[in-house]
């Protein structure tokens, strides 16, 4: 840190102006939907920490399990997820450590929603496994 990003076409752009709190790995329902993959790698971070630049960014107003509005934003252009912010969480957002220029630098330290994850996935590491949300 600081660390780069941005989405598939390039359209936005981010740097990350302070170290993650913490680094989530979630293997919701939703973040399987959202991603198109088996889970997502989510920096948890000050809102304020993250500076977009490009293009304008989408957002989809997605229910959380809690009854929270959960804005998951992406580039409207290529669909790349990018973020998302809680309702019950203000200030603070989520970044999809997948865009990362160099997501290698991601420790995560966490998994949650383990109840949903995908029976072919175990990860490593010396995580701290969570059924549901944190
Ligand atoms: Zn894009
Ligand atoms: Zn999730």
């Amino acid at each position: 840190m600081p660390a780069t990003g941005g989405c598939l076409c390039g359209a936005i752009r981010y740097t990350l102006k302070a170290e993650p709190a913490l680094t989530v790995v979630c293997h919701c329902t939703h973040c399987q939907k959202a991603s198109g993959s088996a889970f997502s790698t989510n920096l948890v971070m000050q809102r304020a920490d993250i500076h977009f630049s490009g293009g304008e960014i989408a957002a989809y107003d997605d229910k959380a399990d809690s009854g929270n509005i959960l804005k998951r934003s992406f580039c409207p252009k290529c669909g790349s997820s990018l973020m998302s912010e809680s309702s019950g969480r203000p200030g603070s957002a989520v970044l999809k450590a997948g865009t990362l220029d160099d997501p290698s630098i991601v420790k995560p330290g966490m998994e949650i929603w383990t109840r949903s994850a995908q029976p072919w996935v175990k990860l490593g590491g010396e995580m701290t496994k969570m059924e549901k949300g944190r």
